[in-house]
């Protein structure tokens, strides 16, 4: 709940205090914890009446959301995968990922500082780390601080000084829970690089904004015969190097060659594409151009860029992938914008898939939605065949 939806409060209450809701007749609303620093100025828990929060609501709640992902949790091939997703699980400013024996809690309200010790025993009752590493987001970080707290502090188990190494679908990466962006992966993208492994048979693959080149590998198993790896961070680019080195055992990542360009994304398509280089499929998943609403249109028109420069380097039988994780952008603005775009040069292109969030990433209220991803056939072939 929003600074601006409170329009009164009884007495001026510290980070993580119970907030009781009443609606504008007096009626009982909800609860939540309280944070007199955040915009966010109450994580609600419950709306109407419910079990009080305290550990054994913790608890109920870190328990449900392991059930939803039981089969992650006992996948002999992925042991990295989001455990906890905030307010989606009922646990609103909290998330939970797992790389192998390494659990990153990420914290992004202070609404959580004396309920830590409650937090945590509730994630370890399902969940047994080796390690479990605290992230902070940007604006509460500072408060934590008071109490000992900081952004990449080991809460438990040995320190860690590198990466970790973890699968997925059978596929090692390595994560950086410390210092990487997001807890340190990309896992929300799993589904859609199993996806992208099942097209890149045979195909020379460009994955734009690689990152750590997670869809890079993923295209190398497909039996890619080469991949060009684009993304303007140079240790990101030297990751995804790494990445395809761990998996070298794979015949066919062994067979595919693997070029990391680091330089920005728009200049290295530009250069690429005059240079008459086409590839069986293009990936392309920026990230986040729309963080205020304000930012929609020129978001919209960026990506509409990229979807043009995409369409020049795919061959015609290839397969465009374009991603957008901006939750201010919902789903049919972003596949009609790219859409036309595509036809720009290739009239007769169509989406042949559209996805949205992996299980371990659920959705439950308006406005959580941020990822969907568009696969585009250049030149027509089946219509939309998603749900
Ligand atoms: N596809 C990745 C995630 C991409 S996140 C995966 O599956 O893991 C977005 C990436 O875009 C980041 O790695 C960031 O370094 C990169 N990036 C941001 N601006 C860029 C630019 N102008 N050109 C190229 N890469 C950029």
């Amino acid at each position: 709940m929003f600074a601006d939806s409170v329009s009164r409060v009884s007495h001026e209450a510290a980070p993580g205090d119970i907030a009781i809701l009443y609606g504008p007749k007096g009626k009982l609303a909800g609860v939540g914890l309280y944070d007199p620093n955040s915009p966010i100025r109450i994580r609600v828990f419950q709306f109407g009446k419910g079990a009080p929060i305290g550990p054994e609501l913790f608890s109920t709640r870190v328990r449900a959301a392991a059930k939803l992902r039981e089969d992650l949790l006992c996948s002999p091939e992925t042991d990295g995968f989001r455990l906890l997703y905030g307010p989606n699980d009922g646990m609103p400013g909290a998330v939970v990922d797992i790389y192998a024996g390494t659990a990153v809690l990420k914290l992004y309200t202070q609404a959580w500082l004396p309920w830590m010790r409650e937090l945590c025993e509730a994630i370890g009752e399902s969940f047994t780390w080796e390690r479990l590493v605290l992230r902070l987001a940007r604006g509460p970080a500072e408060r934590f601080g008071e109490y000992g707290l900081r952004d990449g502090q080991i809460l438990d188990g040995p320190p860690l000084d590198g990466p970790v190494v973890f699968r997925e679908n059978g596929i090692r990466f390595e994560a950086e829970p410390v210092s990487g962006q997001k807890t340190g992966f990309f896992l929300d993208q799993r589904d859609n690089r199993a996806r992208v492994e099942a097209i890149s048979r045979g195909h020379d693959v460009l994955n734009v904004f690689s990152y750590t080149g997670g869809f890079s590998v993923y295209a190398a198993r497909g039996g890619a015969r080469r991949v060009v790896s684009v993304d303007i961070s140079k240790p990101a680019s030297a990751a995804a190097e790494r990445n395809f080195a761990m998996n070298d055992g794979q015949p066919s990542v062994h067979a595919c060659e693997h070029d990391a360009i680091a330089q920005d994304a728009f200049e290295a398509m530009r250069t690429l594409a005059d240079a008459g280089e086409r590839f069986g499929v293009v990936i392309v998943d920026p990230p986040s151009f729309a963080k205020r609403a304000s930012e929609i249109d020129g978001a919209l028109r960026a990506y509409q860029r990229l979807a043009r420069l995409a369409a020049r380097l795919v061959r015609p039988d290839g397969v465009l992938v374009l991603a957008s994780c901006s939750s201010r952008i919902t789903i049919e603005p972003f596949r009609a914008a790219v859409l036309s775009a595509v036809r720009e040069s290739l009239p007769k292109a169509r989406v042949r898939q559209t996805t949205e969030h992996p299980s371990d990433h659920p959705v439950a209220f308006d406005g959580s939605a941020y990822l969907k991803c568009v696969f585009i056939d250049p030149s027509g072939g089946p219509r939309d065949q998603s749900a």
